[in-house]
């Protein structure tokens, strides 16, 4: 029988249908190495009971041949998605003992289609972060380690939980969220497969919310085939949501393999920034060969304002977020300060010892940027240039398909080498916060190692709802690197 940490979620899911293997044989394999990673923090929440009777449940359905997309699969939940009456906490100290009476619309979608949750998995603290050091709940660390070198390596983040645990096969997948790189980013970190859909395609109904214009949901999974088939699942239409798509969800695995032939893949020159590891352009030119080899072609492009994405979207992001973020006082959920206070008075102890120092400094930019006599010079000037961003790829889409592009501008680095310096924590998102304030699905897939043996990955860029095009070349990308390295199990 393959060993658990072998399967990849299609794998397991023949396995099931097969009978090779029960769901519950398959939960209890995760559980116990769940338990034996507990040095790599990935988890803050594990719900073992809840695993076990979903996985019962399932073996009930899979003995009769019956079961949805993911019967019996476990999987592991970002804690930012709510779940019905388990603790929920965004990695903050804020929403302490914080059990949802609803189910949020992507977990629910999951579940409907027979999907085991194992836990609730660590995050940055409201996912603002790209290293998972702003959780409450202590950073996570990646099972990945520079050669010859014990060094506590970041996962990413903000999904460093989902990213984690994916890599060092706690479970067969997982959600994530990303808003301004959170499933790309630490996917590239960690050699694992990253999918953030079309603005609008998952429902964002019952995930706690950074930056509700930005904010996505999509997997991070071992595979291609593995992120398409949770993404189908995921997705879909939903009217508690204003923003959400209605539209038909396609097949996503349907079109793995399909050829690549003629379709025009765009190289922006502008992601060719100064001080980026040699390893990473050669990886680059490596990606637009086998695409070429693939038979597409190959097209250079530019997309100037680029330059602009990351202050707009360090603008944007904490606006919008200082504006979610005013529902958490101490009245409604969650921790409330100690003492007899005053109203204003409560309010203002709560949230100074309920949040974090990063989700402090995103309030206070955001209420600036937003505040009279500062709006028009910071927050609509922002909107403006990202309306220019949007119409840019537009443009830039007449005339390619797809655009290739580095995931990352670097590897992941060590714990504590960034998070006293936001601005170069910041840096990191500099690829990836395009597509968010564009609304276009990215994905990143891996590519290979650096001379320090850690994981970097490619990342492609597509038309709004054209997530099969990005898959299908994801595909090609992954066959083409035969990425075949894991992380050594040094955790256990
Ligand atoms: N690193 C970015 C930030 O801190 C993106 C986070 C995200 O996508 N959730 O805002």
């Amino acid at each position: 029988m393959t060993k658990i940490e072998n399967h990849t979620l299609s794998s397991l899911r023949d396995a099931l249908k097969n009978k090779d293997l029960s769901s519950t044989e398959a939960t209890q394999a995760y559980l116990s190495r769940i338990e034996n990673a507990s040095s790599l923090n990935s988890f803050i929440t594990l719900t073992a009971d809840k695993a076990l009777d979903m996985a019962k449940a399932s073996d009930a359905k899979l003995t009769k041949g019956e079961g949805g997309d993911l019967e019996g699969i476990p999987l592991g939940i970002k804690d930012l998605f709510c779940t019905k009456d388990v603790l929920t906490t965004a990695g903050s100290h804020i929403l302490d003992g914080f059990k949802p009476g609803y189910e949020s619309s992507v977990t629910s979608n999951l579940f409907n289609d027979g999907a085991v949750m194992l836990g609730k998995l660590n995050l940055d603290e409201f996912a603002m972060g790209s290293s998972n050091e702003t959780s409450f709940y202590g950073p996570v660390i990646s099972p990945w380690r520079r050669n010859g070198d014990t060094t506590k390596i970041t996962p990413g983040g903000s999904s460093g939980g989902s990213a984690s645990a994916v890599s060092a096969a706690l479970c067969a997948g997982a959600t994530a969220t990303d808003t301004g790189g959170s499933i790309r980013q630490p996917a590239a970190f960690t050699g694992t497969v990253g999918i953030k859909p079309t603005y609008g395609r998952c429902s964002r109904w019952g995930t706690v919310a950074f930056a509700s214009s930005l904010d996505q949901a999509g997997p991070i999974t071992r595979t291609v085939r593995d992120g398409a088939i949770m993404l189908k699942s995921m997705a879909g239409y939903d009217p508690k949501d204003s923003t959400s798509i209605n539209q038909a969800v396609p097949d996503y695995e349907a079109v793995l393999g399909q050829s690549v032939k003629g379709l025009k893949i765009g190289i922006p020159k502008e992601y060719r920034i100064d001080g980026m590891p040699a390893k990473i352009e050669d990886l680059w030119s490596k990606g637009i060969e086998w695409l070429k080899d693939a038979g597409c072609e190959i097209v250079d492009i530019s997309l100037p304002l680029t330059k602009y994405a990351l202050p707009v979207y360090y603008i944007v992001a904490p606006a919008e977020a200082s504006s979610n973020l005013a529902r958490y006082d101490g009245v409604k959920y969650g921790f409330r300060a100690d003492g007899d206070l005053p109203i204003d008075e409560l309010y203002e102890q709560t949230r100074a010892q309920g949040f974090g120092d990063e989700v402090k400094r995103r309030i206070m930019i955001g209420t600036y940027v937003l505040s009279a006599g500062y709006y028009d010079a910071y927050y609509l000037r922002a909107q403006k240039v990202r309306k220019k961003i949007f119409d840019e790829f537009h443009d830039a889409f007449k005339a390619v398909d797809l655009i290739l592009t580095p995931s990352a501008p670097s590897a992941a680095f060590g714990l504590g080498e960034k998070s006293g310096d936001p601005v170069s924590m910041y840096l990191n998102d500099i690829f990836t916060v395009t597509a968010n304030l564009a609304g276009l699905p990215g994905m990143s897939v891996p590519a290979g190692l650096d001379e320090q043996g850690l994981p970097l990955g490619l990342q492609l860029i597509a038309r709004p709802l054209d997530e099969e095009t990005m898959l299908k070349g994801g595909y090609v990308l992954e066959k083409a690197a035969n990425f075949k390295a894991r992380p050594e199990d040094w955790w256990i």
